[in-house]
């Protein structure tokens, strides 16, 4: 078995049947799951999907404070902007583009530190980035992690029942992990550790670095607002972290072709790009699967992209090393092309047919 086939923890109703079809698993079986794999008494190693919960959960109350006490639209509008773009945004230049993709280099660990905790930390680096790599594998296929063939429930609440790392890996398969996450900065369990916790880091730092992130925003938020801003914000950083759940389904069309010709190039899975997650958070999604490796997304002219736009802003101070960015090839092996066998029909390809 490939190391890509084995380095997540497969759900009890498993990936496919034995003809290769994608398992479809009922709500009541990925709700019994999702319990199953939050019960940290019956198993120690699912601590981390319980921890990822339970950051959600201690955002409800700064959320109830925010909308029945200090309700006012200037904090309504500063929720918005902090839970839609600087949130996502910052998912996209953090989590997707640096951890998972490697699109860009920091010139020290300075500005490592300083882009990873530019937000309020929800999500775990190792839940995402090496699930992450297992969904552009084997993308709207058996295995993948949210494949949004098997529906919303299947893709909302992955990161408990399909994204955390197998508590199984040999030593050998444990060091693949630690290599795809090394460049984030987050300090490896040692194999014995591993085996221990299930887990890439250790439940201890995971807390402490927890806390230090929350503490520093809360302050920061209090210092410019009072506890009416730091709730406001608090309970946005909660409403983002639920709301990106569902962006996995939406962003791969629900499971059906929704891809447009002459916007979505790439057919080989069903993402597309989307308006608003394009907006919000450079999160160009059919792009992004022409071009993993970029650093810029939003390719076209109205496909703005503040995700690039900050990694751009920090390459001119100095403070990102190199970049790639996909640009050109895309225009040169998709948007032109298509563009000339509009103009021209007998040079019509396969993207200009509806
Ligand atoms: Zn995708
Ligand atoms: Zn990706």
């Amino acid at each position: 078995m490939a190391f890509i086939d084995i380095v997540l923890r497969p759900p009890s109703y498993g990936w496919q049947d034995e003809h290769g079809n994608l398992v479809k698993p009922r709500p009541g079986q990925i709700f019994a799951e999702f319990f199953k794999r939050l019960n940290i008494v019956q198993d120690r190693k699912n601590w981390l999907s319980l921890m990822s919960w339970v950051k959600v959960l201690c955002m409800v109350p700064f959320l109830a404070l925010f909308i029945f006490k200090f309700f006012n639209l200037w904090l309504l509008l500063a929720a918005f902007v902090y839970s839609m773009f600087i949130m996502g945004t910052h998912g996209t230049i953090w989590h997707h583009r640096y951890c998972t993709h490697g699109a860009y280099k920091f010139k020290n660990h300075f500005w490592r530190v300083f882009t990873q905790n530019l937000t309020v930390c929800m999500i775990p680096e190792e839940i995402y980035v090496v699930s992450h790599h297992v969904h552009h594998a084997k993308s709207d296929r058996p295995g993948d992690p949210y494949n949004a063939e098997a529906g919303f429930l299947y893709c909302f609440l992955a990161d408990v029942n399909h994204q955390p790392i197998a508590a199984d890996l040999s030593e050998q398969q444990y060091n693949r992990v630690k290599s795809l996450m090394r460049h984030t900065g987050v300090i490896a369990n040692s194999y014995q550790q591993y085996l221990t916790w299930g887990s890439y880091q250790h439940p201890a730092r995971a807390v402490l670095y927890w806390l230090l992130n929350w503490s520093f925003w809360y302050a920061v938020f209090f210092l410019l607002g009072g506890h009416a801003l730091a709730c406001t914000l608090f309970g946005a950083a909660g409403f983002w972290a639920v709301g990106v759940r569902t962006f996995n389904y939406e962003g791969h069309g629900k499971g059906q072709d929704k891809q447009r010709p002459g916007t979505d190039f790439n057919q080989n899975d069903k993402s597309i790009n989307q308006l608003w997650p394009g907006i919000v958070a450079g999160e160009w999604h059919n792009n992004h699967h022409l071009f993993p490796k970029s650093a810029r997304s939003g390719f076209k002219p109205y496909q703005i992209d503040l995700a690039w736009y900050y990694i751009k802003f920090l390459n001119k101070l100095g403070a990102i090393s190199s970049y790639h960015d996909s640009k050109k090839q895309f225009y040169k092996q998709y948007e032109s092309p298509y563009q000339e066998a509009k103009q021209n029909p007998e040079k019509r390809t396969k993207f200009t047919e509806a």
